[in-house]
């Protein structure tokens, strides 16, 4: 699990795929990689943070997991979901979080008790995936922002205030979400004119892009402020500012204001990504063409297996 901790925010879609085909075992890697280890994560940096002695955080979150339904993630399903309530009252729209995820935001932060809100029984019996999952860039910001919230209640000693973290969530349903490295056809991004391999969505423009617009960095006015389509994409665009690699690539050409840099990092990116793409569509044909055909052996499969892992390994260690 702990080999997994680093990982947690740098999911790759070479992964889901893997889990799609037949016969296939590999969900006891995924499932480690998308589930608990954000929330331990988080539990260490508090454990470290206040300075504690001893791994009770961690403790509850396992206690947690294994006296809860797990988060549905991104997977809709039907579970009793909770809400946020504005200082009106009134529920955030399209705003699930799911009990599992409560439990552990009041056991990590107990300020915030309470914070979230049971939805009324029917609206709470309809299929949702979870507003806060591990696995989606909004994960670390709404974490980073409950525990602003949970550190100011501290602090003022009176109950949380909800606002401005009801801003942030109403701000973040409004933009289409980062769908990471899944190949779209026909996407918007924002991106730079003369720099079309660097595709970013509007979750990461806003994330990332945006405020160094507002301190007028030159290398991020150079980008489109409005989506835009990118003509001869040949199988696609996927967002290409959702990593922390990428991330602190961006940031070091706005440091050293080069742009040119930043084009480099972005098209060596995005020719391993057609490239592995490619092999990774080819073997996925291949084995589908084994498992309709009856023909593959145990050890064709075990070598599809080993070559896909070998993709994923180069994808995430190096590219991603
Ligand atoms: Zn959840
Ligand atoms: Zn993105």
């Amino acid at each position: 699990m702990i080999d997994c901790v680093d990982s947690v925010f740098e999911r790759t879609v070479f992964r889901p795929s893997i889990r799609r085909l037949p016969q296939l075992n590999l969900d006891t890697k995924v499932q480690c990689a998308f589930g608990a280890s954000a929330w331990i994560r988080l539990a260490w940096l508090l454990t470290l943070q206040q300075h504690r002695t001893d791994l009770t955080l961690l403790r509850d979150l396992v206690e947690i997991d294994e006296t809860s339904e797990p988060c549905p993630g991104h997977h809709e399903a039907v579970r009793s979901w909770y809400g946020l309530r504005d200082n009106e009252g009134y529920f955030v729209p399209d705003f699930h979080i799911c009990y599992t995820d409560v439990r552990k935001i009041e056991r990590l932060l107990p300020t915030l008790s309470g914070f979230f809100v049971r939805l009324t029984h029917r609206a709470s019996h309809e299929k949702r995936v979870c507003g806060i999952r591990a696995g989606s860039n909004r994960f670390s910001i709404y974490l980073d922002a409950l525990i602003v919230t949970h550190e100011q209640a501290l602090a003022s000693r009176k109950g949380p205030d909800p606002m401005p973290f009801v801003a942030l969530v109403e701000r973040k349903i409004r933009l289409r979400e980062c769908t990471r490295d899944n190949m779209l056809i026909g996407g918007l991004w924002h991106f730079i004119p003369n720099v079309p391999a660097l595709t970013v969505c509007e979750d990461c423009y806003e994330a990332v892009v945006e405020p160094e617009v507002k301190k007028n960095s030159d290398v991020a006015m150079r980008f489109n402020r409005t989506l835009q389509p990118v003509y001869g994409e040949g199988m696609g665009s996927s967002c290409q500012l959702y990593s922390r690699r990428m991330r602190k690539v961006f940031q070091r050409a706005l440091q050293d204001n080069d742009v040119k840099y930043l084009a480099r990092k972005a098209n060596e990116r995005r020719d391993a990504e057609l490239r592995l793409q490619e092999r990774y569509k080819d073997l996925v044909r291949r084995a589908k063409r084994l498992s309709k055909e009856g023909s593959g052996s145990e050890d064709d499969e075990r070598r599809l297996e080993r070559e896909l892992e070998r993709i994923t390994d180069e994808w995430q260690a190096k590219w991603e």
